[in-house]
C-alpha cells in the first residue's frame, strides 16, 4: 500500500498547481483566495467585464454569435492562468473537480438551466498526444456533480492554427467548419438547452462555431461556460 501511495503521489503530487506549495487540494487556500473572479457589471452576451451592464457590448454587436450567452469564472491571469496551463499541459487532471466545484458555486443558474452538457473537442491527434481533453474532463466533472449528462457529441474535423496567435477576424475564419456533430449525436440536441464547456474564452470564435452546429441540430438554446476569459 505504501508503494501504491508513493506511486500515486508521484503522479499526483500533493502540491498546489499554481504556487507549488504543499497542498492537499489542487489549489492551496492562498491561491484560491487570490483568484480574480468575474463579477457584474458584465456584457450579458459574452460575459466580458464592463463599466456599465449591457445586453451586448461593442465586440458582440460587430459579429454574429450562435450562443445566447457566455460566462466565465475568472479572468485569465495569475493563479487561474497558471492552473489552466497545468490543467492543459502538465497532466493536472485533479484540477477538473476543483474547477467544476468553483463553476457550480459561482455560475449555478447557467448550469442548472441546462438539459445537456457538452464540450469543445480536440483533434484526435492532439488528444492522443496530450492523453486527455481538459474541456472534456471539466464537462464530465460538472456532469458528475450535477447529475446531468455530459456527452461527447462534437468533433474537430480539420487542423486549425493556434488561435492565440491570430487576430479576431482571422480566428473566425480559422475555425469556420472546423467542427461538426459526431455521427449518432445528431438528434441529441433537438429542443434542448445546451451548456457548452471550454477552458478559456478569448474571442468566442471557437465556441460560436461549435454552437452553430448545435443550433443546426435543433438546440433550443446554447450557453457557453469557461473557466477563464481574456479581458
Ligand atoms: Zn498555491
Ligand atoms: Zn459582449
Amino acid at each position: 500500500m505504501k508503494i501504491l501511495k508513493a506511486m500515486i503521489d508521484l503522479v499526483y503530487p500533493p502540491v498546489c498547481y499554481s504556487c507549488s506549495a504543499s497542498s492537499d487540494k489542487a489549489l492551496c487556500r492562498e491561491c484560491l483566495r487570490s483568484i480574480n473572479f468575474i463579477d457584474y457589471p458584465i456584457c450579458l452576451k459574452c460575459g466580458k467585464p464592463v463599466v456599465r451592464e449591457v445586453g451586448d457590448c461593442r465586440d458582440c454587436r460587430s459579429k454574429r454569435t450562435y450562443f445566447s450567452a457566455a460566462r466565465s469564472l475568472a479572468e485569465y491571469d495569475g493563479v487561474v492562468k497558471e492552473a489552466v496551463h497545468a490543467f492543459k499541459y502538465r497532466n493536472a487532471r485533479r484540477l477538473a473537480d476543483l474547477f467544476a466545484g468553483l463553476l457550480q458555486e459561482n455560475l449555478s443558474d447557467l448550469i442548472e438551466d441546462a438539459d445537456i452538457i457538452t464540450f469543445i473537442p480536440l483533434r484526435p491527434a492532439k488528444k492522443r498526444q496530450r492523453g486527455y481533453n481538459q474541456a472534456e474532463l471539466l464537462a464530465r466533472a460538472l456532469g458528475r456533480r450535477t447529475g446531468k449528462t455530459a456527452s461527447d457529441t462534437l468533433k474537430a474535423v480539420r487542423f486549425v492554427k493556434d488561435q492565440s496567435k491570430l487576430k479576431a477576424a482571422d480566428r473566425r475564419r480559422n475555425v469556420r467548419d472546423a467542427y461538426a456533430i459526431k455521427k449518432g449525436a445528431e438528434t441529441a440536441f433537438k429542443g434542448r438547452k445546451v451548456l457548452l464547456v471550454d477552458d478559456v474564452f478569448t474571442t468566442g470564435a471557437t465556441a460560436s462555431e461549435c454552437a452553430s452546429h448545435l443550433a443546426k441540430a435543433g438546440a433550443k438554446d446554447i450557453k457557453v461556460i469557461t473557466l477563464a476569459r481574456t479581458t
